[in-house]
């Protein structure tokens, strides 16, 4: 039996321009063996099924290469490393998976984590457990010292339960790389932004380039993907000279590093979809409101967009991701807004917007040559809106315009269930986020019949 899909408005991945009046038919086995117009299309036998779309627009299941499984919506550092055993966490991850998947997204990359959770869900899905996304996935990343995710004071270190694995010198690092692709991983992140920053501002990088090399080339040797956490300028260069097959942030890069990126062949996925929330959601009493993290957000998100512009400018490839899995980027909520943050702010049109989103995302992918685009010898992952994003690219964040979502075929059936949040994460220590000396209490009050009066 095969099964027909009618599509009002086929849009494959391939071309800016939809194609009206267009036929999918895929297999048993979830397989496209015909794309184009009806009026070519193959016969239908009696036996097979027709879907009639008609009235809608047909596309790629969208994918998002930056959503970190493992997190549980976490409202603090601590809340990613600490209090959620890792068997809880997998479980957690497999929920918000299935958001993930229902809001349109039908295959994701997780890059980083704690213990083996990703790659436990991915594995789980693929065996047919339960219905989700595909899923690329990540052990944890690898930082040293002086990186990204190495959080906690030196005489506390980072537990096991951290999604970072702190090496001390490169046999550690090749150590964690060898052990991560025996569990089964599909890349391996480097924690590549250092904490240190020279006396101009700039971030140091977390590892020297011959150490990011060194790692790369092992994980390269391996036959696996090479994930960075770059934001500053060195990590960037660093990740982009050593090979490093995807690049995230990449907000202080230059000339050097665009030409770098450009002759290694990385892609970079600048996730502008986290720093715009922080920005747009963090409320004053929010903690990082009081560290000011809204306004330095605000200025490194200014230079951040016209850093990457000329990135996008050179020719290189831009990757659509989220950061998903905090507080600021919940599951299934705010993935197709990278789509509307590109067309906003890095100047793509709504096409090039969906094209990055599928096929170039897909060629990240682990097994990307079977997904993203709507041709024949594919996956039938696509999804069904009864509106064109082409007209107006924020309908992908709409989910009453997500008519069906398909994976191999087979329409993704997931109720919307609602749970309990505060018994899924933020279960860190902090009550207060003032400090209530008299002068301050005596602020309040005056504030308080301020607002009374008037
Ligand atoms: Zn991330």
């Amino acid at each position: 039996m095969k099964t027909f899909v009618r599509c009002g408005s086929l849009f494959t991945g391939r071309e800016d321009e939809p194609c009206d009046g267009a036929m999918l038919v895929f297999d048993e086995e979830g397989r496209l063996a015909y794309v184009g117009a009806e009026a070519a299309a193959p016969r239908r036998a009696q036996t097979d099924r027709l879907l009639d779309h008609s009235g809608s627009f047909v596309m790629p299941g969208l994918i998002d290469v930056h959503t970190h499984l493992a997190y549980g919506n976490a409202k603090s550092e601590e809340d990613i490393d600490l209090y959620s055993p890792l068997e809880f966490r997998a479980l957690r991850g497999m929920f918000f998976a299935q958001k993930v998947a229902a809001s349109g997204y039908t295959a994701i990359c997780s890059p980083g984590d704690a213990g083996q959770i990703s790659l436990s869900i991915r594995n789980a899905i693929r065996a047919g457990l339960f219905d989700g996304p595909r899923v690329m996935a990540a052990g944890p990343y690898l930082t040293t010292h002086q990186g990204l995710t190495d959080w906690y004071p030196t005489w506390i270190g980072a537990p096991t339960t951290s999604i970072g694995k702190l090496v001390t010198n490169i046999n550690e690092a090749i150590e964690e790389v060898r052990s991560q692709v025996k569990n089964g991983v599909d890349c391996i992140k480097l924690a590549l932004d250092g904490i240190q920053r020279r006396p101009d501002g700039e971030l140091i990088a977390a590892f020297t380039q011959d150490e990011t090399d060194i790692i790369v080339r092992e994980t390269h040797r391996l036959g696996r993907k090479a994930i960075s956490h770059s934001v500053g300028r060195e990590a960037t260069l660093y990740a982009a000279r050593a090979g490093v097959d995807l690049i995230f942030h990449g907000f202080d890069l230059d000339d050097e590093c665009i030409a770098a990126m450009l002759k290694s062949g990385s892609m970079l996925c600048p996730t502008l979809t986290h720093p715009r929330n922080l920005i747009d959601f963090t409320q004053p009493h929010d903690p990082a409101a009081q560290k000011g993290r809204i306004e330095q957000t605000e200025r490194r998100y200014r230079t951040g967009v016209a850093n990457l512009r000329r990135a996008v400018a050179a020719g290189v490839p831009f990757l659509t991701g989220t950061d998903s899995g905090f507080a600021i980027t919940p599951y299934g909520e705010w993935h197709a807004k990278e789509l509307e943050l590109f067309v906003a702010d890095l100047g793509f049109s709504p096409a090039a917007a969906l094209r990055a989103a599928t096929e170039t995302n897909a060629r990240f992918m682990s097994h990307g040559d079977q997904i993203g685009v709507l041709e024949q010898g594919r996956a039938a992952d696509f999804i069904v809106l009864d509106g064109s994003p082409l007209d107006d690219i924020r309908i992908l964040q709409d989910r009453r315009r997500l008519r069906a979502v398909h994976i191999a075929g087979k329409e993704l059936k997931i109720a919307d269930r609602p749970y309990d949040p505060r018994q899924v994460t933020d279960f860190a220590l902090t009550n207060w986020s003032d400090l209530y000396t008299q002068a301050r209490v005596a602020e309040l009050a005056a504030g308080r019949s301020r607002l009374a009066a008037e």
